[in-house]
């Protein structure tokens, strides 16, 4: 007998179809003799519902007051789908974060799971009962509903499979499972069978939607294997495991993106040590996350250059803070350009085979795309470039890596 943590994510509990479907997959697992202990997200577009409603009555609406909102969504959807799993005859009971408890800090929208009690759910199931668990949410030791960041069901379903020792976490979605970029931008996507833990966390850091960040680096962290794969289909999806484990023979894995980045550039800033500290110190402070960071040496030592990129929404708050700490920074002038992307290859097969990177800039400066900063790591190399060209450039390092 296993012992299964199944997560459905918002589009494939969307409709009350939707629900009904899942509840008979959770029948078929069931039925094949497994513990099943599933964790749903809110229906699609509840969340941004919810949030948008917050909005339209503070642009400030308190945090702790958001998270007893958005942890609505899933209420609804945990009891929908206990329902629909009782109307199939089976036993099956939802819970709420606080009632098993899963206990979190109080770091309001974005918090992080301390501890998850489970006797009472261990009970339920090894009596035959599905466990539908709220994900994306949980409670504070002060007593205070919280959140887990947007996307948070992913890592409600790690911890879940971690806490109660299951043999595998399973994120069901509307995708075929990872893919090696975007299947909207480029036809060519195919599903990846195996990816590296540390792979996975390059792509979903760098513009895969199919799984929360915070919940790859959890499986990492706690070597929990995770199946990403669909709702829609019987296919076996991707399966995301440790590097050992995998045979590389492709040197790049997949292509990401993410698009509304910003690029600021201090220009004529004084060449001595603590400026890049002056410079960035107040935006970190502002919660504001710096990305790529490019500084031009001087030639004649005085007088350099710093670029970085950050989200365009931060752009307005940065270019503010730069302004105010004008005294202390001293430059010339700034300039900054809003409309660009951040395209990345990534692929753990890098670090065994050198030539990616001329390859790489080879294919784009074939496109006639013109790079602005670079950055890499161990597995992956990232180039800034113009927003309208993300489709292109996608396309030609999807091909020229042999992922088509
Ligand atoms: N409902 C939450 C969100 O939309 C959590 C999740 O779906 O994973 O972000
Ligand atoms: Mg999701």
């Amino acid at each position: 007998m296993k012992r299964l943590a199944l997560k459905f994510g918002g589009t494939s509990v969307g409709t009350v179809e939707k629900i009904k479907n899942v509840a008979n997959i959770v029948k078929k697992r069931h039925s094949e003799g497994n513990e099943i202990i599933v964790v749903v997200s809110a229906m699609s577009g509840t969340t941004d519902e919810l949030i948008k409603k917050s909005n339209s009555i503070s642009k400030n609406f308190d945090n702790s007051e958001l998270d007893v909102l958005l942890s609505s969504g899933e209420q609804v959807s945990s009891s929908l789908l206990s329902g629909a799993i009782i109307d199939l005859g089976l036993k099956a009971r939802s819970w709420l974060g606080w009632q098993i408890p899963i206990i979190t800090n109080d770091n309001h929208t974005s918090s992080q799971i301390t501890k998850i009690k489970t006797d009472e759910i261990l009970n339920f199931i090894s009596h035959g009962g599905i466990a539908v668990v709220a994900g994306f949410q949980g409670i504070s030791s002060s007593n205070r509903i919280t959140t887990l960041g947007r996307g948070g069901s992913d890592l409600s379903a790690v911890a879940i499979a971690k806490f109660f020792g299951a043999d595998s976490c399973e994120i069901y979605t509307d995708v075929e499972g990872v893919l090696t970029t975007d299947p909207s931008i480029n036809k060519k996507a195919k599903t990846i069978d195996k990816i590296s833990y540390e792979e996975m966390l390059e792509m979903a850091s760098l513009g895969a939607k199919v799984m929360q960040p915070n919940a790859v680096q959890a499986a990492m962290t706690d070597d929990i294997p995770v199946n990403v794969r669909s709702t829609f289909s019987e296919n076996s999806g991707t399966k995301i495991i440790p590097e050992s484990e995998i045979d590389y023979k492709k040197v790049v894995t997949g292509v990401a993106y993410s698009k509304n980045n910003a690029k600021v550039s201090i220009v004529g800033v004084i060449d001595k040590p603590g400026v890049a500290a002056d410079i960035f110190e107040p935006i970190g402070k502002n919660n504001i996350n710096i990305d790529m960071v490019i500084q031009n040496t001087s030639f004649d030592g005085k007088k350099a250059n710093i670029t970085f990129t950050i989200k365009r929404e931060d752009l307005e708050k940065t270019l503010n803070l730069i302004e105010k700490n004008k005294q202390k920074i001293n430059y010339n002038k700034v300039v900054h350009d809003d409309k660009l992307a951040k395209v990345s290859i990534i692929g753990a097969g890098m670090i065994a085979n050198p030539g990616v990177t001329h390859k790489m800039f080879r294919s784009l400066a074939d496109e006639k795309i013109n790079i602005l900063a670079i950055s890499t790591s161990e597995i992956k190399i990232s180039v800034l470039i113009r927003e309208e060209l993300t489709q292109k450039a996608v396309k030609i390092l999807h091909e020229t890596f042999g992922l088509n």
